[in-house]
């Protein structure tokens, strides 16, 4: 599922946390927004997933003009970093979830939400951890869950904003590289916000360096690093967290 922004402006107040942004992501690829904190990631993809509505322009899913509709019909999966899983649910029913509440109409059998719960725990590989509760994994391991109940429900966009911001180094690293893992073997086109470049770097197809509303540079990550545009993205890219 392509996704399109088009001239794209919301204001809070006078502040305009997005102004005129156009976006075009194609079909498959993971895109990193990147920036610093205030410049207007997360209302991008919160108007992406219909959670928020602009002041004007508009989203295109699949050339679809899909800016005022229902964020259950936009078929977008989330990962955030405080979406808690559900403390009183097994694992393999926080992943079950969200095909369990489907209409009935389009709810799987119950068997068939066994299977596809069964190959997701094996994908982010936590078999083992079916008829855990959340309490009982690391914060790293929650995360997993976080993805493989995101992608349960097969979406065509699948959106996280700063996933792993609340873990240490390490685990934040690791987490990475099942993102890309997981990436490469669904093919979502996935959106995915953060403030840490080298998180960006190692993640994404493409970057788009977000400041003050306004994209100051996209491009592959090489390409950014390489050649940054402005003299911002040269002092974003070169600070350290
Ligand atoms: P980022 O994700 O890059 O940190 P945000 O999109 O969260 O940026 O926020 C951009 C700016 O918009 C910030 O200055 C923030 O305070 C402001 N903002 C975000 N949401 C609201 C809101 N609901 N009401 C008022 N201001 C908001």
């Amino acid at each position: 599922m392509s996704i399109e922004v088009k001239n794209l402006v919301k204001r809070f107040g006078s502040l305009a946390v997005c102004n005129n942004l156009n976006l075009e992501i194609p079909s498959g690829e993971l895109v990193a927004l990147l920036g610093p904190s205030g410049s207007g990631k997360t209302t991008l993809l919160r108007m992406i997933a219909g959670l928020e509505q602009p002041d004007s322009g508009s989203v295109l899913f699949h050339g679809a003009d899909a800016t005022f509709s229902d964020v259950r019909d936009r078929n977008v999966g989330f990962v955030f970093q405080h979406y808690a899983l559900f403390g009183h649910m097994r694992i393999a029913d926080n992943i079950a979830f969200g095909l369990r509440v489907r209409p009935r109409e389009t709810r799987p059998s119950e068997a068939a939400i066994k299977k596809k719960v069964a190959e997701l725990l094996k994908l982010v590989q936590l078999d083992a951890m079916a008829e855990r509760f959340p309490h009982q994994l690391s914060g790293g391991q929650r995360q997993r869950v976080a993805l493989a109940r995101a992608l349960a429900v097969e979406p065509k966009v699948l959106l996280l904003d700063e996933p792993f911001g609340a873990l240490d180094a390490k685990v934040r690293k690791e987490l990475r590289r099942w993102l890309r893992r997981l990436h490469d073997e669904m093919h979502v086109t996935s959106v995915f916000v953060t403030h840490d470049q080298e998180e960006a770097m190692e993640v994404a197809d493409r970057i788009v360096v977000m400041n003050e509303g306004r994209i100051e540079q996209q491009g592959a990550p090489d390409e950014v690093y390489d050649n940054p545009a402005t003299p911002f993205v040269l002092k974003f890219l070169g600070d350290v967290n």
